[in-house]
């Protein structure tokens, strides 16, 4: 960039007089609508602009790749420059203090700090900025360090040229911003948690001890997730069931929490402290206590009996039992399920009506029930949605679905719980038999950069792989356990030591990516192919039995609910948290937290914390009682607006109207509503919407000061 500056000197002898002053002159921005009452306590909007420019070293993450003294020197030269300095950390204490005393003593009416990312540090300086006496959007920010000084190490010259750069757009800015004012709106004494796995659960569970009201929304018919399939966790062998039951009780038992199984987000509007959410219950076909006798059936409503399941004729496979076990198309999932409520599956049903008489004086079978649109109020919102399983049979060469004897490590769970559709008895899918050597593969789908699996570790399949050779252990006699891997990742507490207790036990190790997997078609054995690494030799292993440790993907409905809750998403279709150190559970949307592995895989611990981490974070605004909005709205010159009406369905969030003032339709913002996205700003053809702090002749200062900037 600054090669090619250098190159256009011809522009540079023009600037004789400042092109952004010569723009201000230009072009002034009207003063916002939305807060021109009061000015800032040192400034006015005709003064001449004074600009303090302060240029931080970051240690030397900054100062390290370029010459401080020649930006320093250089800010000097720019027009409204009153006062240069530089500090080694600036966002250190006393590096604020210089920038709150310069305000002080050179009658600052602005503030331009070099230094690193506004998102790490705008909020520091804007407090330092206000602190010295000014209105804190009167700061302007210049990234020399991550898109500069830490991309450019290697080129001296160049990154002192491009800082150089920086600080002259910013100060271009920074001589034209105005006094904002954010805005403050009330917070919902309520929240939201969607999801109702164990990171949603424990979300839901801190925020109704908290006082909070909270409406835990799960889409399944039961809550528990994906914790209450398997048969015991690691490191501590706890029975899974043992230790979730208790929590499902106590989210079904808690007076604070309003429980929505079978339901749906349907649509979200509004703004944290006030999101509009409506939510689609499904129709369970089945009558709860409450809704019974809402209809005046006194005594009525499903029990949990069971009765109606026996005659129900419709048979399919049961989910929650990896298929592995029928249900009627009225059903519970477990005889754990929370709430004890059956359900019907309408796609299924034959509308018989066999549930209804043996339901008898009960009545609580609907068959025409229908789905029902329920709208909340909430202040924040925690999404839960956890994680799916890769579907593994995508990658062939492993045989699932092919051969039967290849099963998943959801089955395994299944397969070995005493609940499960082998009252866990561990038996080859083929023929019933006691498998005697048993074969895991890792990384099934993981570390995949083939395209077809997932580039990243799944974290936690190590781990649960090694649990899994400890059961077979502790149930079947003279059993041989086989681990393919690549490398064994036990970085938890305990975890290592738990990898050291599976190989005393007797599990062989055999490091190397499984190549492909063939059935003897007369046994139904299996035989794995690799190259062991370490030994550098290739294996040919028959097993009775291959257990695929499988990647775990975003769930089914993440994409839908991200964009319903207006949440990033990574590369790989993970929710994104706001910032991946300090701000893990939050999001870019201002009262939208995450929790457990919708944002990335997780155990049990990690989720449980994080849900933990995100309830908090939810609850702060919801006992503040009130949230400030930054002043980012967009702006209607009213004098320039047709009334077109085009931006107000172009505005992603509602935030626009159509409204009659002085006998003409203009448009009008709802402030709390506008998250500043320039939508409209950028389409409106009359250019009547400007944007508060990113206004036209702001921006226009910037690009000039760009084209037509250079060394001075
Ligand atoms: S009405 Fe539907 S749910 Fe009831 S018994 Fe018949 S098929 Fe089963
Ligand atoms: S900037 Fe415009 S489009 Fe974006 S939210 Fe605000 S009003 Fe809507």
């Amino acid at each position: 960039m600054a090669e090619k500056k250098k190159a256009g000197s011809k522009k540079m002898e023009v600037k004789k007089e400042a092109p952004v002053k010569q723009e201000a002159k230009k072009q002034a921005a009207p003063a916002p609508k939305q807060a021109p009452a009061k000015a800032a306590p040192t400034t006015g909007s005709k003064e001449q602009p004074r600009i303090g420019v302060f240029i931080c070293h970051c240690g030397t993450n900054i100062a390290g790749s370029l010459d401080i003294t020649a930006v320093q020197d250089y800010a000097k030269t720019l027009p409204n420059v009153a006062y240069v300095d530089n500090y080694k950390y600036v966002c250190s204490m006393p590096g604020q203090e210089v920038i709150m005393k310069a305000i002080r003593e050179q009658k600052l009416t602005g503030t331009v700090v070099a230094a690193c990312s506004p998102r790490l540090h705008e909020p520091t300086f804007r407090t330092a900025t206000k602190e010295g006496g000014l209105n804190p959007f009167r700061f302007e920010m210049a990234n020399i360090r991550e898109q500069n000084s830490w991309v450019h190490m290697h080129d001296r010259e160049g990154a002192t040229a491009k800082a150089k750069d920086a600080v002259r757009i910013a100060v271009a800015k920074a001589s034209l911003l105005q006094d904002l004012f954010p805005k403050t709106v009330p917070v919902e004494h309520a929240a939201l948690v969607v999801g109702a796995g164990v990171a949603g659960m424990q979300a839901a569970l801190d925020l109704s001890a908290a006082g909070i009201k909270t409406y835990l929304v799960e889409s399944k018919p039961t809550i528990g997730g994906k914790m209450s399939q398997l048969d015991k966790t690691f490191p501590t062998l706890d029975c899974s069931q043992c230790i979730l039951t208790p929590k499902m009780v106590d989210v079904g038992r808690s007076p604070n929490i309003e429980l929505m199984t079978y339901s749906e987000v349907e649509a979200v509007e509004g703004y944290i402290g006030n999101f509009d959410v409506t939510i689609r219950k499904k129709a369970h076909g089945v009558l709860t206590m409450a809704e019974a006798d809402a209809r005046g059936i006194v005594g009525g409503g499903c029990n949990g009996c069971g009765d109606c399941e026996a005659p129900c004729p419709v048979i399919k496979p049961n989910d929650f039992e990896m298929g592995m076990k029928p249900r009627k198309a009225i059903y519970i999932s477990h005889p754990q399920v929370v709430p004890l409520l059956y359900t019907i599956d309408f796609d299924s049903c034959i509308k018989c009506g066999l549930c209804i008489t043996a339901c008898g004086e009960k009545k609580a079978i609907d068959l025409e029930q229908k789905d029902e649109l329920v709208k909340i109020k909430v202040g924040t919102a925690v999404l839960a949605i956890g994680y799916d399983l890769f579907p593994i049979e995508k990658k062939t060469e492993w045989g699932y679905k092919k051969f039967e004897n290849v099963v998943t490590s959801l089955e395994f769970e299944r397969l070995i719980c005493a609940s499960g559709p082998t009252s866990g008895h561990l038996v080859r899918p083929s023929d019933g038999e006691t498998p005697k050597r048993v074969a895991f593969v890792l990384c099934a789908g993981s570390r995949d950069n083939t395209g077809i699996g997932k580039p990243y570790c799944s974290r936690f399949c190590c781990m649960y792989s090694l649990k899994h050779a400890h059961q077979i252990y502790e149930k079947i006699p003279g059993v041989q356990s086989y681990l393919f891997y690549m490398d064994i990742r036990s970085f938890g507490k305990m975890y290592e030591e738990f990898y050291y207790r599976i190989q005393d036990e007797g599990a062989k190790f055999i490091r190397g990516r499984v190549a492909n997997i063939l059935e003897d078609p007369v046994t139904k054995n299996l035989h794995v192919y690799t190259d062991d690494t370490l030994l550098n030799r290739p294996v040919d292993m028959e097993v009775d039995l291959v257990v695929l440790a499988a990647a775990v993907q975003p769930s089914e409905d993440t994409n839908r609910t991200r964009k319903l809750f207006g949440v990033s998403c990574s590369m790989d279709g993970w929710l994104l948290e706001a910032h991946p150190k300090l701000n893990p559970c939050g999001t870019t949307t201002a009262g939208v937290f995450l929790a457990g592995a919708c944002q990335g895989p997780k155990d049990i611990p990690d989720a449980v914390a994080s849900a933990e981490g995100a309830a908090s974070a939810a609850s702060i605004p919801i006992h503040k009682g009130e949230v400030e909005l930054e002043p980012y709205f967009a702006m209607c010159i009213e004098e320039k607006c047709a009334g077109c009406g085009m931006c107000v369905n172009l505005c992603p969030y509602s935030a626009l109207a159509l409204v009659e003032k002085d006998g003409r339709t203009v448009m009008e913002v709802t402030e709390a509503k506008c998250k500043g996205c320039g939508t409209c700003g950028g389409f409106c053809p009359g250019g009547a919407i400007w944007m508060n702090h990113f206004a036209t002749p702001q921006i226009v200062a910037q690009i000039d000061a760009f084209l037509l900037g250079g060394e001075q």
